[in-house]
């Protein structure tokens, strides 16, 4: 099947072959007819399927002809961060190059009104939005959705965990009942269920499963830390010095807290690392995604919600700091890599029982083992990851100091004398920029003894 099967305009067949698309997706094979056909379409599929050009291609066709009117934009796409906004925003730059009359806006928290409002004004064709600020222009007077003819709701589960289904409702019900729903998720959980049945009229149900590609390419191990934060954050940095391949990571927390002290915590390390969450302001959040995919920095620190969706090519490696608590994220977040065909890898700290429970119905979910790295490396008398409650400073080389980018990376399975240290199977350290030293802090506010000096970490023989 080729795109010129499906419908599509001259001008966005050209698009798209300059994109180098040679075949649609799965989803967007068995969609962007139907979409075209003007029918509600429920797509359940996930981020990597190509789900976006699954309605962006239709939505151009559609929108050659007709104009928009001021303050009443004739299509809407809703998403639940701002960065997927972006990225969408961003097809439809890449895919709409051959229509340069079309005006598409971006209404998304965090940056001024003033501006959005201009461009509401100036009629738009194509309204991407994340559902708090657009109901702030509507609630101001400055947006009416009475003129919308196509609705996209993506990333509905999504929506559903970060409480915007309330405010999804509300936006169902002030657009035309009789628009076009396209409606888009990975699960369908009982409250997405009963969203659809109640907006979507008659839907065409399209059902693909996550891209082959992520799972046969991308090794998956787990690796076994102590349960305190210092102690994850030993591990982790052990796994990321002596990782193969690694070009550049992503590093997942469940909660946003944790991405804020595990960024300042790998900083001090002597890391090139970006953090990404919610808490962050807008300019802050693209930056650092921006530096990331500039591989200006090799790590970056996020959350599931700041993360979702987004579309970094090539991450060589992932990391689950924290075992996600729905099985739904670990394929989400492992989704991050092995992308079109190359290799990643990804590894999940796994630390006490309720995670090895997480870890157990992410196996149910994927159908398949995920394999502890000692027993992969054939060492499972000694694991690769010292366990809880082994002494720290039996980890650490008695001349580790604060900057440990200047030292050369250990292999973290075998832990040889200080003077006989193996050559570095990838040195991450190498790609990334030299710090000026850092200032000291207050002792022991990462819980981690890196800053005491080696004489303090040496054990004491106590006599009787
Ligand atoms: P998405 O699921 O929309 O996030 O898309 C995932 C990735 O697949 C993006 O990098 C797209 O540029 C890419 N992509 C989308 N459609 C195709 C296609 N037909 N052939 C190859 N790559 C595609």
């Amino acid at each position: 099947m080729s795109f010129s099967h499906l419908g599509l305009s001259e001008k966005v067949l050209a698009a798209v072959a300059a994109t180098g698309y040679k075949t649609p997706t799965p989803i967007q094979e068995q969609a962007i007819p139907h979409v075209l056909a003007r029918r509600d379409v429920l797509g359940i599929a996930q981020t990597g399927t190509g789900k976006t050009a699954a309605f962006v291609l239709p939505m151009l066709t559609m929108l050659e002809t007709g104009r928009a009117r001021a303050r009443m934009p004739r299509t809407l796409i809703l998403e639940p961060t701002r960065e997927l906004a972006a990225q969408v925003e961003e097809s439809f730059i890449k895919y709409g190059a051959n229509h340069n009359k079309l005006n598409v806006a971006l209404i998304i928290g965090g940056v001024s009104f003033d501006d959005q409002d201009a461009k509401l004004m100036r009629g738009v064709d194509v309204l991407i939005a994340t559902p708090g600020r657009l109901l702030d222009h509507n609630e101001r007077g400055r947006l009416l959705l009475s003129g919308v003819e196509l609705l996209v709701i993506d990333e509905a589960d999504r929506m559903l965990d970060m409480g915007f289904i309330p405010d999804i409702e509300r936006i169902c019900k002030l657009v035309p009942f009789t628009r076009q729903t396209l409606f888009f998720t990975a699960t369908m959980p009982p409250e997405i269920r009963r969203i659809t049945e109640q907006f979507l009229s008659n839907p065409v149900r399209v059902e693909v499963s996550r891209p082959a590609t992520t799972v046969a390419t991308t090794t998956q191990f787990l690796a076994r830390s102590g349960r305190d934060g210092a102690e994850k954050r030993d591990t982790l940095r052990r796994l990321i010095r002596s990782a193969e391949g690694m070009k550049n990571a992503i590093i997942f927390c469940n909660r946003k807290r944790d991405v804020a002290t595990l960024h300042r915590s790998l900083l001090r390390h002597g890391f090139s690392v970006q953090a990404l969450h919610g808490d962050m302001d807008q300019s802050a959040r693209t930056a650092a995604l921006e530096q990331f995919r500039k591989n200006e920095v090799t790590l970056l620190v996020a959350s599931d919600v700041a993360a979702r969706g987004l579309d970094i090519p090539d991450v060589s490696h992932i990391y689950n700091f924290d075992v996600p608590i729905h099985p739904d994220d670990y394929v989400h977040r492992i989704g991050r890599t092995g992308r079109a065909g190359r290799a990643g890898t990804a590894i999940t700290i796994v630390a006490g029982s309720n995670d090895a429970k997480a870890v157990a119905a992410i196996e149910k979910l994927i159908g398949q083992t995920i394999p502890f790295m000692d027993k992969i490396a054939g060492t499972s008398a000694e694991p690769q990851i010292e366990p809880r409650h082994e002494p720290r400073q039996a980890a650490r080389p008695p001349h580790r100091g604060r900057h440990e980018h200047q030292r050369r990376p250990q292999q973290p399975e075998r832990r040889p004398p200080p003077q006989q240290q193996p050559a570095p199977v990838a040195r991450i350290e190498d790609a990334r920029p030299r710090r000026a030293p850092q200032p000291v802090r207050k002792p022991m506010d990462d819980g981690d003894a890196s800053h005491l000096p080696a004489f303090l970490l040496r054990p004491v023989t106590l006599k009787a």
